[in-house]
């Protein structure tokens, strides 16, 4: 390969672990170069994650609330859906977003490179550029390669099925779309879906919707989808697609085997980790066999000098937990003290109802033979949520049963991913329930159901 350039610190992969390792670093006083595959920075989260989904849920969140208005009083006609202004919308919000990245690198003076890395020595990456290979070698190495949707290997190749990326292109609105996998994913692209037009079919291997989140959380939101969508198969499997005129898929579960016609299918039953496929073991760094990368507190993998975040080191697989292991690595690796050891880190379905969890899980404790104190608080005690006309949430504190510790929350309802912040704020802090249930909340807020379940505990809550 040509041009041996030397590198300070390389980041390799320019997601939100990415960008932030080589921002901090930057800021740190180091010569940084950022490479991805893409052609913008932002990584998945915002080309093809996070951003893109949130764009295309908040159409949704209009489609639906425009529908429900008659229930309140004001109708509106049916919705007139322009396909390319959504996308476009979608676009543009992305945009601004990328943009902004490459602005803030720029600014840092960090160098961008567009290609593919392989490491072929424990200093030494090739970069397969537009241009042709180039050999980089490097001091330090931060590696932030993400994650990739998982396939199923019996699925036919054709165009009507695809995986997240594709269902967030929105080339068309299918009539019937069977959605693999009840996760947060296919959950939210389904919300997106339905409003557009498209009837659901959900398909889910485990008992439940959202199989990380605890039960009475998920209840409200599969109670909700249930009424909306044709059909909600839990504890089912899709075992083959023949691809026709349709796309027939054949359904099995204990109670039998059938098959059903779709217009096109969205697979979301997963991510894997990019491990596999950087060259790692020719650096001489640990790769697990399902492609993640271990790490210390430090974010250093087994080789002293190169550092791994974000989705590839492991799970949960979200932006936030890439952001802060991205600000550890780089301020290690320029000789600072941090470590990556947060109480809690939440986890947010942008569906409606919104369900976020952080820190302990009822289910988790009862896994553990923990004993736990948890106190629900239902939202149809709260004013807000009733003159919303949203009284099916729950906001549920998991407490140390003898100090009153707040060790978790479980937030169904809307916009239980804003709310479910101030929870980790009284995790990180150590609070009890007493702190919470002191604390004074806005009313009416929705944000007071949390000093609610505190008082539920605290055995003072008199009046809503
Ligand atoms: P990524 O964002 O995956 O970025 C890795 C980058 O590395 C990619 O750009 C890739 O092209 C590049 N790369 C890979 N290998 C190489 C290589 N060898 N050489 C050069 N470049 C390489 N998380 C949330 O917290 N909230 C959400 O709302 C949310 N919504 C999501 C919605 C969808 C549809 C999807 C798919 C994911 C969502 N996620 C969400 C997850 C989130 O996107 C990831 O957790 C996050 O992007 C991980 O960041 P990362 O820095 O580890 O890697």
């Amino acid at each position: 390969a040509a041009g041996g350039d030397h590198v300070d610190l390389l980041v390799i992969g320019a997601g939100p672990g990415g960008y932030t390792a080589a921002f901090r670093a930057a800021d740190l006083g180091r010569k940084v170069t950022l490479v991805d595959a893409r052609q913008t920075l932002g990584g998945v989260c915002l080309n093809v994650g996070c951003i893109p989904s949130k764009a295309l849920l908040h159409v949704a969140k209009l489609v639906d609330d425009a529908a429900e208005g008659a229930a309140h009083g004001v109708s509106f006609g049916a919705p007139q859906i322009d396909i390319d202004a959504v996308r476009g919308w979608k676009e543009s919000v992305v945009g601004k977003l990328t943009g902004g990245l490459a602005r803030l690198a720029k600014r840092r003076k960090v160098t961008t490179m567009q290609g593919m890395a392989r490491f072929t020595g424990p200093h030494e990456v090739e970069v397969a550029t537009p241009d042709g290979p180039r050999r980089l070698t490097f001091d330090q190495a931060i590696v932030a390669v993400g994650s990739s949707p998982i396939w199923l290997p019996f699925l036919p190749d054709d165009p009507r099925i695809f995986d997240s990326t594709g269902a967030l292109d929105l080339k068309a609105v299918p009539q019937r779309l069977l959605v693999l996998g009840g996760g947060i994913i296919g959950l939210e692209m389904a919300q997106v879906y339905h409003a557009l037009g498209s009837r659901i079919t959900i398909a889910e291997r485990m008992g439940q919707l959202i199989p990380g989140a605890d039960a009475d959380i998920v209840k409200p939101l599969t109670s909700r989808l249930k009424a909306r969508y044709e059909a909600i198969h839990l504890e089912t499997g899709v075992a083959a697609v023949a691809a026709g005129e349709a796309l027939t898929a054949s359904f099995e579960n204990a109670s039998g085997t059938w098959q059903t016609k779709f217009d096109a299918i969205l697979v979301a039953v997963g991510r894997r980790p990019n491990g596999a496929e950087l060259g790692a073991e020719t650096a001489g760094v640990a790769v697990t066999g399902q492609g993640f990368i271990p790490v210390d507190a430090q974010m250093r993998t087994n080789q002293k000098h190169i550092f791994a975040i974000g989705d590839v080191v492991g799970q949960p697989m979200l932006a936030h937990k890439a952001t802060h292991e991205a600000k550890v690595a780089a301020e290690v690796a320029c000789g600072h003290k941090a470590a990556f050891e947060p109480r809690c880190i939440p986890s947010v379905a942008y569906t409606d109802p919104e369900i976020a969890w952080t820190g302990l899980t009822e289910t988790q404790a009862k896994a553990e033979g923990r004993k736990v104190k948890t106190t629900p608080f239902p939202w149809a005690a709260s004013g807000r949520a009733l003159s919303m006309g949203r009284g099916e949430g729950l906001t549920k504190l998991v407490l140390d049963p003898d100090s009153g510790r707040v060790l978790g929350a479980a937030i169904v309802g809307v916009n239980a991913g804003e709310l479910i912040a101030s929870a980790c704020h009284a995790i990180e802090m150590g609070s009890d329930a007493a702190d919470l249930a002191l604390t004074i909340h806005p009313h009416p807020t929705l944000s007071e159901t949390l000093g609610f379940a505190a008082e539920v505990f605290e055995g003072t809550l008199t009046d809503l």
